[in-house]
């Protein structure tokens, strides 16, 4: 918890230096972050420099994390500039690199390594004779020790105790069913992305938000979003919001892609959790759904096991079933509304699915590497029959396999 915590700290000392409270208002898109407007990579693997041209002068706090190796920047909240495809290449002990919200009022900058480095360099230079103020990292090689013991000494100093994100929900009396609804990614985080550059974390933002009004017009559910703007949510943290709010139900939505030469599939599929995955293509569907919090730069390690090593055991054995079920209803009352995969009722692996008291399902609604799927994902037409169609589901589940049950699945 502690250490977990001390990933937002940094953001946190930020927000109270800046004297903006938390409040996600007052980080309405239009007040003027600074913005990066141009970066370079220059060197080689024996020395490499990242420089990126900012409107002003930023604070900046540097660190790493292994398995995979990375560095990470925190950064208060900037608007990125920087051309398309920017960190899609990288250059010398640099692979690749990410940039994006973290969390209202605060951005981050994650860089994926080819080996261990150290960094010899991470500040930001005031603009002067007329150049802009410019942030500058520079990496150099070194062994995996020397980084582990790194790693370690920056954890001790990081070790900071933060006030949850979210307040576990108090007892309001209210005893319908809660539903919690997941969209997908988020911030640095984009998810998988059209050719033509519509992003994952848009889209099932836009239909859970869809959804949630949707359930609540019906007035029989209490509905909780695990995100409702544009950020970050790591995936343990995701289970966590379900498990405190004592969710009967939780819906973790996202839309797949699939490259060229893999085919051009289509159609929704949702998905339970299993230890062994169903076929091979569902494995790999949760292992890219699994890689959001390193894409994010959140440090496996540090996710609590409650979370991460739960077993598929007794006690969530009537969890299971539950979710299988639901996983029947949605398909069920999906495929009136939208097309579906061949084959649309999967299993695997999927972390944010690992509450063993919450019947948990993952949906992706569609592909967006499929023209007709993307058509659908961005209409509004689809959008509302798609959503009609699940609200539909569930209630049929909590109809059909709840009711009766006095306490539900809970
Ligand atoms: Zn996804």
């Amino acid at each position: 918890m502690a250490v977990r915590a001390a990933i937002w700290a940094f953001f946190g000392v930020l927000l109270t230096a800046a004297g903006w409270a938390a409040d996600r208002s007052m980080a309405a898109p239009g007040e003027s972050f600074p913005v990066a407007t141009a970066f370079r990579l220059g060197g080689d693997e024996s020395d490499t420099r990242f420089v990126m041209d900012l409107s002003r002068k930023i604070e900046l706090h540097a660190f790493t994390l292994a398995d995979p190796y990375r560095v990470v920047l925190d950064i208060p909240q900037v608007t990125f500039a920087l051309p398309p495809k920017a960190g899609e290449q990288g250059r010398g002990l640099i692979k690749a690199f990410r940039f994006g919200l973290m969390m209202p009022g605060g951005s981050r900058m994650v860089f994926d390594l080819s080996k261990p480095v150290r960094i010899e360099k991470a500040f930001v230079m005031a603009a002067a004779d007329g150049a802009p103020a410019r942030l500058v990292l520079e990496l150099t090689p070194t062994d995996r020790e020397s980084f582990l013991r790194r790693i370690a000494l920056d954890e001790k100093a990081m070790h900071v105790e933060l006030p949850p994100r979210h307040e576990p929900k108090a007892d309001t009396g209210d005893s319908r069913p809660l539903v919690v609804l997941d969209p997908g990614h988020g911030g640095i985080d984009t998810g998988t992305e059209s050719p033509g550059g519509v992003m994952e974390k848009n889209i099932v933002l836009a239909f859970a938000k869809r959804l949630r009004d949707r359930l609540e017009k019906s007035g029989k559910y209490r509905v909780v979003m695990t995100r409702t703007d544009d950020t970050f949510v790591p995936l343990g943290e995701r289970v966590r919001i379900a498990r405190d709010a004592g969710a009967a139900l939780f819906m973790s939505i996202h839309a797949d892609s699939m490259p060229h030469h893999e085919g051009d599939a289509q159609g929704a599929t949702v998905y339970t959790l299993s230890e062994k995955a169903s076929d091979p293509e569902a494995a790999k569907v949760a292992e890219e759904e699994n890689r959001a919090d390193v894409i994010a730069g959140v440090d496996l390690k540090t996710e609590p096991d409650d979370v991460a090593g739960i077993l598929i055991d007794l006690a969530q054995r009537e969890t299971k079933t539950f979710s299988v079920q639901f996983a029947h209803d949605l398909v069920g009352e999906l495929k009136t509304a939208t097309r579906l995969h061949q084959d649309p009722i999967k299993s695997a692996g999927f972390r944010v699915l690992r509450a063993p008291d919450v019947p948990s399902v993952l949906v992706e609604l569609g592909y967006v590497s499929n023209q007709d799927d993307l058509k659908s994902l961005t209409s509004d037409s689809w959008r509302d029959r798609t959503a009609d169609a699940v609200a539909k589901a569930i209630d049929v589940y909590f109809a059909t396999h709840v009711a009766g049950r006095r306490a539900g699945p809970n």
